[in-house]
């Protein structure tokens, strides 16, 4: 049985103040949350401040980015794997439709990334997922499955996914309003689950894969309802308390 896990990504938003009325309003409704994991990933300058009101609640922190170079070095604007297990990360998103498409970040490169943070103790959140071109050309499971096999190539590949998570975000429904019908977010969660069971049965049965992509209170349950739909990355509804815990809530 694979727990569920809702994941907030906050992206660039936020300031002391308004994330501080953020996470109280999320820990006051957490008790309620006994069945779904979940985190809660700000800006990199935040995770500090964060990290000390998450202390004592289960909500684990994590950061949407990682340098894939080194712990420590000559790496002008990078973090590494190192600092954000000292600010009590527990995991990283990499390869987020954001960071693929407005900072050029390949298929290769997003499998680094993963790699540095999963050998280092952190568990990756990979993000996956098409273009509504890709879509309506007719390529998303060809599209999935190259940004899977970057990963499964370099050492530790697919036995790797022991400890991470899988996320599939289509470009078109991140911040866009468009939400993947139940359906169709099913029918890539599944390839996803398949993919990785050609290579390695057990560790496919026990990937937690998320759908990411305008998730809302209103349209979580009906998503997670699908079988290998195992929670969300939420990015605009994590930034409102009350929406948030409504999606944590569907995951119960
Ligand atoms: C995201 O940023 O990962 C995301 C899914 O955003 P949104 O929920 O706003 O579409």
């Amino acid at each position: 049985m694979r727990r569920r896990l809702v994941a907030g990504n906050w992206k660039m938003h936020g300031t002391r103040d308004t994330i501080q009325s953020l996470v109280s309003g999320i820990k006051a409704g957490i008790a309620d949350i006994k069945r779904a994991d979940v985190a809660l990933c700000p800006p990199f300058v935040y995770l500090n401040d964060v990290a000390a009101m998450l202390e004592g609640t289960s909500i684990a922190l994590g950061a949407q980015d990682i340098c894939q170079v080194a712990d420590e070095g000559a790496y002008t604007g990078e973090v590494s794997a190192a600092m954000l297990r000292e600010c009590g990360c527990h995991y990283v998103i990499v390869g987020h439709s954001e960071r693929r498409h407005i900072y050029n970040e390949g298929d290769t490169l997003v499998a680094e990334k993963y790699i540095a943070a999963q050998t280092r103790g952190l568990t990756p959140i990979l993000c996956v997922g098409e273009t509504l071109d890709q879509r309506e050309a007719g390529e998303t499971h060809s599209v999935i499955s190259n940004q899977l096999d970057a990963l499964f190539v370099l050492e530790g590949g697919v036995d790797s996914l022991e400890r991470a998570v899988i996320a599939y975000e289509p470009v078109w429904a991140i911040g866009t309003g468009k939400t993947a019908s139940p359906e169709q977010a099913q029918d890539v969660h599944d390839f996803i689950r398949r993919k990785v069971a050609e290579h390695n049965l057990a560790i496919a049965e026990q990937l937690v894969i998320l759908y990411g992509g305008s998730v809302k209170g209103a349209n979580a349950a009906e998503l997670f309802a699908m079988p290998d739909i195992d929670g969300g990355l939420i990015g605009g509804a994590s930034l409102k308390a009350g929406e948030f815990l409504e999606i944590c809530a569907a995951a119960e």
